[in-house]
Parts: structure tokens; sequence; C-alpha cells
């Protein structure tokens, strides 16, 4: 054979923060690893045929495999994009910050987007003129 094939599963303690409330998460995270390491002298004697990807061939150091860098790999490529603590984090109110998992039935009473603040005056019996100029 041309070298060692490793296959496992390797365990990883995450820690980090929920990306929509900034609660603290800790979870595990499990990876599958497989990958070859070859022989020195089976890669000096590949690399006259193909010089490429050179890099990405993982070698035995005498008679010792180095994990690290394939391990890490395999834990990046499994991070998630986007921590949540969990699938549906309501998040924080984007007018005071407060935390909605915390107080689901948290309001603000006069809410109103000041972008639709028109319309609301364009809704009001009183202003006929307005009205009529949209049914034209
Ligand atoms: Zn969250
Ligand atoms: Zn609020």
């Amino acid at each position: 054979m041309e070298g060692v094939l490793l296959t496992g599963t390797a365990t990883a303690g995450l820690e980090g923060e929920c990306a929509r409330c900034l609660d603290p998460i800790v979870d595990e995270l499990d990876v599958n690893l497989q990958e070859l390491f070859v022989y020195d002298d089976s890669k000096h004697s590949r690399d006259q045929g193909t010089d490429t990807e050179d890099d990405e061939v993982s070698t035995l150091e005498d008679d010792l495999l180095d994990l690290e860098p394939l391990l890490r790999d395999a834990v990046v490529l499994a991070l998630p994009f986007q921590p949540l603590c969990m699938d549906d984090c309501p998040g924080l109110c984007p007018d005071c910050g407060i935390n909605f998992k915390e107080e689901p039935d948290h309001v603000h009473e006069a809410a109103i987007d000041p972008r639709w603040a028109g319309l609301q005056q364009l809704a009001e019996p009183d202003q006929p003129d307005q009205i009529d100029q949209q049914d034209q």
C-alpha cells in the first residue's frame, strides 16, 4: 500500500453566541474523518508524474501522522454559518434590544414605522382630498 488510510469520528466542543439574540451557546460537534496519509517515498515518486495539489497530500512523518490540519478543516467545514441557540430563536427587539425569548409578549404600543406614517394619513376618514387623488 502507498500509505495509511485513516477513518474515524471526532467530537469537538463548541462555544459561541447565538447570531440572533447573542445568548451563549455550548454545543458538541461530531465530524467524520477520512484521509489517506501517504508514505514520504511514494509522495516523491508521485511528484514526478503530477506536480499539482502537492500541498493537499497528507504525508506520514516518520511513523507519525499529523491529525491537526485534518481535524481543523473538518470542524471548520461543519461549523454552522449562523449559530442559533434554537432553530426558531425570535432574536432581539429591534427597538429596545430586549430578548424576545425571555419576554415573548413584548410589544411597543406606539410602534409606527415612520415609513408607513403616510399610509396612515390616507386611511384617516377626515382627509377626503388625498383619498380622491387616489381614486383618479
Ligand atoms: Zn438565540
Ligand atoms: Zn422592544
